[in-house]
């Protein structure tokens, strides 16, 4: 499922394609990807006509600003995947649910083939009352903030430290890849509890997440073999190459050679490496 590196990506793509642009019809094909709206027009009839004024990223939703009341957001789900084309010519990828033409010439594909993904309409003003927006935590690339404030934040939680970076209302846009690459980058182990950490432990935690994050987004996020990222040209992103634990069972931890492992951990696995993470 994309994270937030991933989705940082796409609205970074979307900003310089799609600010400016003025929306002159949306095609619906199949309704689950708007499942939130009881007809497909009280999805497009906000949207046509209007002009795209910013892009911006709520955890690991984006959110489309346009001149009217209304936003656009969008949530990739498993498998989604938000695609530019040039013209409507340009052959449509199967799966394809929501196609927004803009004024300007070119448009803008929503494909998902799982549809866990989706598009909705909300009030910008009223964004808060979304609920999966309303109670989402700081957000790790926007967000500033000392780490003895987060030393905090840690200490008043008494929660594994995996569960907690992918608890959203803590953390925001981190899943279970980056929790996992940032734990490495850490040193600290998956079941640490976040009330029990020393002070430089708190230190490497704060950094890690920083600079696992940052990495991420400058390799254009991860493309995984069983899962759909691309960017808004459809192109995979390069991280996964840089990967030092997910996905790497039975392989050389790449600081200190010996056997990467892999644990069950709330119906998800997690990759570690026993030396290296105390
Ligand atoms: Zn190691």
């Amino acid at each position: 499922m994309p994270e937030l590196p991933e989705v940082e990506v796409l609205r970074r793509d979307l900003e310089k394609e799609v600010v400016g642009k003025k929306i002159k019809a949306v095609d619906v094909t199949g309704t689950r990807s708007v499942r939130r709206h009881k007809t497909k027009a009280d999805f497009t009839g906000p949207l046509v006509g209007r002009k795209v004024v910013s892009v911006q990223r709520r955890g690991k939703y984006l959110v489309v600003k346009l001149d009217g009341p209304e936003a656009l957001i969008v949530h990739l789900g498993m498998s989604g995947q938000l695609l530019r084309a040039k013209s409507a010519r340009e052959k449509a990828p199967k799966h394809t649910h929501v196609v927004i033409h803009f004024t300007q010439g070119g448009l803008l594909r929503f494909v998902d083939p799982r549809t866990f993904g989706e598009m909705f309409v909300a009030k910008y003003d009223a964004l808060a009352e979304v609920e999966e927006l309303s109670h989402l935590g700081l957000d790790p690339l926007e967000t500033a903030m000392s780490w003895e404030l987060f030393g905090r934040m840690l200490a008043d939680k008494h929660a594994r430290l995996k569960s907690l970076l992918m608890d959203q209302k803590f953390i925001a846009g981190i899943g279970n890849v980056y929790s996992d690459e940032i734990l490495f980058q850490a040193g600290l182990k998956w079941d640490r509890l976040s009330d029990g950490l020393s002070e430089q432990e708190i230190r490497r935690l704060y950094r890690a997440i920083f600079e696992t994050l940052q990495d991420a987004v400058k390799f254009r996020g991860s493309s995984l073999a069983d899962e759909q990222y691309v960017d808004l040209f459809g192109k995979p992103g390069e991280y996964q190459k840089h990967h030092q634990v997910y996905d790497r069972e039975g392989q050389a931890c790449p600081r200190c050679r010996r056997t990467v492992h892999r644990a069950r951990f709330a119906n998800r696995s997690t990759f570690y490496c026993e030396a290296c993470q105390v």
